[in-house]
């Protein structure tokens, strides 16, 4: 019998699953938020996540609920699993999505390497933990943020007393010790709800502005030591949260060769789309594989190296499907993966996969081909 899975949301996570259900012979279906999402093509539902009846309505005709992003309420979620809807990842693991606090106090009872953080409640509690920590840290609203919104780095307590006065009665930041990091990586694996593991090469990750820029699978001059030590993060973290389906574990690499976990999202990932060219299983296939609790595939390279470059803004002028013929002509080996959303500042409306067997050949084709569309 056809699996149909549900997912809610209508972005580019959701867009990408489509190709990889079509293979699999996987019903998808999607619920977008509006019109002309990046998804719009399976969507065959359109109304507000956070709304019980929307979502419910949505569930009843699929076999699986899973997702684009981590905001659909813990109520709403709950409600669908007492409904007896599966929901893959289930709210007992999206929890530690979508707080960064509750996270934080998770993989400490886990006893996971993590940054030194606490919760603060106002700026007299913030100032402590700066006088702690060398008089930096980096501030982060547990909810909501994403791409660099929502963390600040400051130096005094009063920094974000704009945040602390929009907090709920008895509510609190996270602040964390300003990790001086050499590098940032990120892990990813793929768990099934029957328990079946497989984790992806690590791979370096490379932020401007708060926003992942590019990609680099796997991450050059891992030791054996790191490759170990991240895979071994990524299996803790999804076996002692619960995690079904996709879980991409951020992490910084320091100067002294300690692994710190940044943050989680569970779901297809920004560090994963390389698999999609670049292994022989690609994160947005391994999730609905995942989902559906179907056998994962091997998640082993087909190239020594693959380079994502994110194509972020896209072209001032002219949509980005006209630059295709030149970037596709100067650049063959290029694959070009766009999301169909409307250029804009920063936004990300698609990436370029380059895989080969020299780096900076590879390194220098993703740029040149992204440049295209600048
Ligand atoms: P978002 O949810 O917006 O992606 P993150 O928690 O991943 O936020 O932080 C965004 C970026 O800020 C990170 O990729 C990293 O570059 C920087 N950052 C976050 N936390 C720290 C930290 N404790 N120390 C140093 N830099 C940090």
């Amino acid at each position: 019998m056809t699996v149909r899975v549900g997912v809610i949301g209508g972005g580019q996570l959701a867009r990408m699953m489509i190709a990889p259900a079509v293979e699999l012979g996987l019903d998808l279906r999607v619920l977008a938020e509006a019109d002309g999402m990046s998804a719009r093509l399976a969507a065959t539902a359109v109304g507000d996540y956070r709304d019980l009846e929307t979502v419910r309505a949505f569930a009843q005709d699929v076999d699986v609920i899973t997702f684009d992003h981590e905001h659909v309420p813990q109520e709403v979620l709950r409600a669908l699993v007492d409904d007896g809807v599966k929901v893959h990842p289930g709210p007992d693991a999206l929890q530690f999505a979508q707080d960064k606090l509750v996270m934080r106090a998770r993989l400490a009872e886990l006893r996971i390497p993590q940054p030194d953080w606490a919760a603060v409640h106002d700026a007299a509690e913030l100032q402590a933990f700066l006088d702690d920590h060398g008089g930096r840290a980096v501030v982060k609203t547990p909810r909501g943020g994403y791409d660099g919104k929502g963390v600040r780095v400051v130096a005094s307590g009063t920094d974000v007393d704009d945040w602390f006065s929009g907090l709920d009665e008895g509510g609190a930041l996270l602040v964390e010790e300003l990790v001086p990091f050499v590098r940032e990586l990120a892990q990813q694996v793929a768990r099934r709800p029957s328990g079946q593991i497989v984790a992806y090469p690590v791979v370096e990750t490379v932020q401007r502005d708060g926003v992942c820029a590019e990609v680099i699978a796997p991450a050059p001059d891992a030791t054996d030591r790191l490759v170990r030590v991240a895979a071994e993060i990524g299996h803790r973290i999804a076996e002692g949260l619960g995690v079904t389906g996709m879980l991409a574990v951020e992490l910084f690499e320091t100067d002294d060769e300690r692994i710190l976990v940044n943050e989680l999202a569970m779901r297809p990932h920004n560090s994963g789309h390389w698999s999609q060219d670049g292994a022989v299983t690609g994160q947005f296939e391994q999730h609905l594989r995942a989902v559906a609790d179907l056998p994962l595939g091997v998640t082993e390279r087909r190239a020594a190296w693959s380079v994502m470059v994110n194509i972020l803004g896209g072209p001032a002028e002219g949509a980005l499907e006209d630059r295709f013929p030149a970037a596709m002509a100067q650049h063959p080996e290029a694959k070009i993966h766009t999301y169909g959303k409307a250029p804009r500042p920063g936004r990300k409306v698609g990436h370029v996969n380059v895989s080969g067997e020299d780096l900076d050949d590879v390194v220098y084709t993703a740029r040149a081909a992204a440049a295209f569309f600048a």
